[in-house]
């Protein structure tokens, strides 16, 4: 009963068709509650912990952390104008209309239209999200306050909408729908936005009545699950439902009430997991975006109860997906699934590989393994997506966001229209560049993680610690840290090595260290660390080929962490807006590639005056190459096919 046919823009199409149309009230609280994945709450001055297995390595509250400037913090301002750009009015339209409450705003288009079976998911769901984190990474209090007012009109339609807790701007016989197994896009998918929408404004903002929402809609989630019987909840479990697990389990973690926990394995799709368990790849066929969720469920799951068999699952699906499923820009996906056997991936390249909200969703569950056991090679993959996947996928000039990252050659990237689009993607990546201030460093209690190189400063009060970082980063090859300590602290700084670096070197206050670490792993730095210290680290990059693990003769080209791709005329703005995917117009075609058998780098050189420009040589066209995330307007070449002789 599933509709494995119906990409959900297909499905989207089809319809138009047929239709014929307080914890943490302010930024001076110390409370740590921050995240719904570390929940240590404060309660009556005492911290208090659900999870049975807490994160080795854990993050800092956003609010203590600030981006300085660089992409990271561009995208991150673009991504703000997009969100201050929305109008409350216009969001809370469809919930209005939906709740029998009076509305005159001006609908908005794509997936929040009066029509559209997903309306609500972003202007009740992500953007609630966005403005939370947003205000926890910059202190926006004009998001906030929008926020707020949307949470609060929420209520509103929430009480006038007498379905024992039911929430959404559609109506609940969607779900009448979804239990009879006839035709309906994805209404749990729906409600999982909305639900950590308004859970997220609790956690980051302190909005009281936005956990009393959580926790209405979570008593009418139990009461529609409950009567169904375990097969045929499964079969519900064929439409698309995210991260209900998740958010179930984060309410339980937010609250104590054990309830939440038995609501949430309701969300255990057998079929998926079992599989998993027993470290067996049968990914073949599923749509990817509404697996990945599941298994942070799944992840968030062991942490709450220690059940070994949810670890196993969320170690073996990351395994799976980053070594035989992802890219070079660590996206995966193609045409919203996994078409192919682990490892065959040079015939997927297209203009539909690599949906956004799958590089965010498989970032967000890396957070989790590295919160279990700190491994680098865990922070190299995070870095390669966010390096290649996140930045570049976000319109410098408007915030609006991409939906698929093609990697079929000689195409163009498209982005969503402010008001029409409203995509899936729309909404993570209002998330994700909100966020970006949520994984540079780890901590524990002897140590601190410095995992992404990022101009940023770290406020850690509980230490009397200030860490500056300083860096242009990638132009820059290494970063600066310089310490501000109100005495002496003991403490060990934990440096990523990235798997790329090509040797390297640590300098503490000008004097060089005679040893280094390998690539993959963490360099520690182990002392009393005082005022005006200053670590100074060196990671010289390189090119390298990243070649397909089907067709060696099918490579990308590396330059440390970034992807490099071939630069083409720019398109119009006209072919740069509005759609999934470049279409309506032909790729041009783009070179093969003549490399030296023994030299597989040696066909690409180094601009002589820019930096992070190179330039093919010895080709039959002169071809420049910059990193992918520089692309914005132009057409690219991400894998070339690459023919040897030998010198
Ligand atoms: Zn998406």
């Amino acid at each position: 009963m599933r509709f494995p046919d119906f990409s959900r823009r297909q499905f989207l199409t089809t319809l138009a068709t047929a239709a014929g149309s307080a914890f943490v009230p302010n930024f001076l609280s110390a409370s740590p509650l921050q995240d719904p994945v570390v929940d240590a709450t404060k309660k009556d001055g005492e911290t208090v912990s659900r999870e049975k297995v807490p994160w080795k390595a854990r993050p800092f509250p956003m609010k203590q952390v600030r981006l300085g400037d660089g992409p990271c913090k561009r995208a991150m301002e673009a991504d703000g104008r997009y969100l201050h750009s929305l109008p409350p009015d216009r969001l809370l339209h469809t919930f209005r209309i939906n709740a029998g409450l009076p509305s005159s705003a001006q609908p908005l288009g794509g997936w929040e239209a009066p029509d559209c079976e997903l309306r609500g998911h972003y202007a009740g769901g992500h953007y609630l999200s966005a403005c939370a984190l947003m205000y926890a990474s910059t202190g926006d209090e004009e998001l906030r306050s929008n926020a707020n007012a949307i949470v609060a009109e929420l209520g509103k339609c929430q009480a006038n909408l007498e379905a024992g807790g039911y929430l959404s701007a559609f109506p609940v016989e969607f779900f009448d729908r979804l239990r009879n197994r006839e035709r309906v896009w994805a209404p749990f998918y729906t409600i999982h936005k909305i639900m950590a929408g308004c859970l997220d404004m609790y956690v980051h903002c302190g909005n009281e009545q936005a956990l009393d929402i959580t926790e209405k809609m979570a008593g009418w989630v139990a009461g529609y699950t409950g009567p169904l019987s375990y097969d045929h909840m499964q079969r519900i479990l064929g439409t698309e439902f995210g991260g209900m697990g998740e958010v179930l389990c984060n309410l339980y973690a937010v609250t104590g009430r054990q309830h939440y926990l038995e609501v949430a394995q309701r969300f255990d799709k057998k079929v998926f997991f079992d599989p998993l368990a027993a470290h067996r790849d049968e990914l073949k066929g599923l749509h990817v975006n509404t697996h990945i969720p599941q298994v942070i469920a799944a992840a968030r799951y062991y942490e709450l109860t220690g059940e070994r068999r949810y670890r196993d699952i969320a170690e073996y699906f990351w395994d799976e997906v980053v070594s035989e499923r992802s890219y070079c820009t660590g996206g995966t996906s193609n045409g919203e699934s996994w078409n192919t056997d682990p490892g065959k991936l040079s015939t997927e390249l297209s203009t539909n590989t690599t949906e956004c909200c799958c590089a965010y969703n498989m970032m967000k569950l890396t957070r989790h393994l590295f919160g279990w056991t700190p491994d680098a090679r865990l922070m190299d993959y995070y870095e390669r997506a966010m390096f290649n996947h996140r930045l570049g996928t976000i319109n410098p000039e408007d915030g609006t966001m991409m939906y698929y990252l093609p990697l079929a050659s000689g195409y163009w990237k498209t982005f969503g229209k402010p008001f029409d689009s409203l995509w899936c993607c729309t909404g993570t990546g209002s998330e994700e560049y909100a966020k970006l201030t949520d994984t540079i460093y780890f901590h524990d209690d002897e140590s601190l993680y410095v995992n992404l190189y990022i101009d940023s400063d770290l406020n850690w009060p509980e230490k009397g610690l200030r860490v500056r970082q300083e860096t242009r980063f990638p132009e820059q090859q290494g970063t600066t840290l310089i310490v501000t300590a109100q005495t002496p602290t003991p403490l060990a700084i934990n440096l990523r090595i990235p798997y790329w670096a090509q040797g390297g070197s640590v300098r503490i206050n000008g004097a060089t260290l005679p040893a280094f670490s390998s690539p993959s792993s963490y360099l520690t730095l182990n002392r009393d660390w005082k005022t005006g210290d200053k670590v100074e680290i060196n990671l010289p990059m390189g090119l390298h080929v990243d070649p397909m693990p089907d067709d060696a003769t099918i490579q990308a080209m590396m330059y440390g962490p970034l992807v490099l791709a071939g630069r083409f005329e720019a398109v119009g703005k006209d072919l740069q807006y509005g759609d999934y995917e470049p279409k309506n117009h032909p790729p041009i075609k783009v070179p093969d590639i003549l490399a030296d058998a023994n030299r597989p780098t040696a066909w690409v050189e180094p601009d002589a005056k820019e930096s992070l420009t190179f330039h093919a040589t010895g080709q039959s066209q002169p071809v420049t190459m910059v990193p992918l995330y520089q692309i914005i307007r132009e057409r690219y070449a991400v894998y070339w096919k690459v023919n040897t002789k030998s010198a």
